[in-house]
């Protein structure tokens, strides 16, 4: 038997997330069996411990779209049982059991062995949000970053956290865009040079072109913000876009991206081939502060998920949360 966070709907449709002791046997079908260390929680987990928004495909489920653990049992012949490995994407904990639970069964295809240097906690301490903040900051790379400050919206949350930390480390000035101006101190010792008050992007003119500012952008925020910046980015700059906290619409006009030459880069961690994946975390293992990864991150079980999953809906989460599953 182990523990495992169940959200189950019942015939009206509402759902409910409780911690359950379930056996081995209730496991989906794959070729690994993990025994699960941490997993953390991100926006689409928040999502899915609430009514799902169309994420989840069937209940009962078990969320936690990433997580990192010991292999227990192996059918492939990649890993073997007391090998370390860490898992994101493939739409595990949205339509396949995920890691809030003690134990995950998943495809070996969709694993990647835990880099050297990097322990299962770090890892998830890294999770979904800080890989993605890793592959936005290498599609900024292979398109070039201007001079000026690099500009990092909804800075204070997972993604913009990690994102923060990686630039300044690599000698980026970085300008972090929050609208919680109580993280200042804590952007700035991410490595943060500048931090902008949310309201100064979004409530700038609505003309589609402003000041040449920014050398390159990562935007987990979407709708206003990303169509604002657009017009702010320096001649042939990049903005790599994450996320939609702020909204999914796009009120922009196509003048930044012909007369400034502006790349819009669409960031998609859920799908990213293997080779990519382990690319990445090679690089977060060398790239990325250790210490400034502990300041980020609070610590969380299984059974304080539900009320997690709520607050990183609403905003409220700050820098990243990984949850200790055997605790
Ligand atoms: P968090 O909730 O940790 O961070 C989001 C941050 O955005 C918040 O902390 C807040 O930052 C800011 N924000 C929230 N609401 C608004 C709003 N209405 N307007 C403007 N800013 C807002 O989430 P993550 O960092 O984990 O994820 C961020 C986004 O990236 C989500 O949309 C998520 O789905 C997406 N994502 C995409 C991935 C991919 O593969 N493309 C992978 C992982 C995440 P502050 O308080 O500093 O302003």
């Amino acid at each position: 038997m182990f523990n495992a966070l169940i959200v189950e709907k019942d015939e009206e449709g509402k759902t409910s997330a409780s911690v359950q002791s379930i056996g081995e046997d209730r496991l989906p079908d794959g070729d690994v069996t993990v025994a699960v260390e941490y997993s953390t929680v991100n926006y689409k987990d928040g999502l899915c411990i609430g009514p799902g928004g169309g994420l989840v495909r069937n209940y009962p489920h078990v969320p936690g779209i990433d997580f990192a653990g010991t292999v227990e049992t192996s059918d492939d012949e990649r890993y073997k049982p007391g090998d370390k490995v860490v898992l994101t994407g493939w739409r595990v904990g949205e339509a396949h059991w995920g890691g809030y639970a003690q134990k995950a069964r998943v495809k070996a295809d969709w694993l990647v062995p835990l880099p050297d240097g990097l322990d299962t906690r770090q890892a998830m301490a890294v999770g979904t949000a800080g890989l993605t903040a890793m592959l936005a900051v290498m599609a900024l790379e292979d398109h070039g970053i201007k001079d000026g400050p690099v500009l990092v919206t909804g800075a204070a949350g997972g993604v913009g956290s990690v994102a923060t930390a990686i630039l300044a480390n690599l000698g980026h000035k970085v300008a972090a865009v929050t609208g919680r101006p109580e993280t200042a101190d804590y952007l700035t010792s991410l490595g943060a040079t500048q931090i902008v008050a949310r309201d100064e992007i979004n409530e700038t003119t609505k003309r589609p072109l402003e000041g040449e500012t920014w050398g390159g952008c990562i935007d987990a925020v979407g709708g206003d913000m990303l169509a604002r910046l657009l017009g702010q980015m320096k001649y042939g700059a990049s903005v790599s876009a994450v996320g939609l906290a702020g909204g999914a619409g796009l009120p922009a006009t196509v003048i930044p991206f012909i007369l400034r030459g502006v790349n819009l880069l669409g960031i998609d961690s859920v799908m990213q081939p293997y080779e990519n994946r382990l690319r990445a975390w090679q690089r977060i293992a060398k790239d990325l502060p250790m210490d400034k990864l502990e300041a980020m991150v609070q610590r969380a079980t299984l059974s304080d998920l539900p009320k997690l999953g709520k607050d990183i809906l609403k905003g409220q989460v700050k820098g990243r949360v990984v949850v200790d599953v055997n605790s």
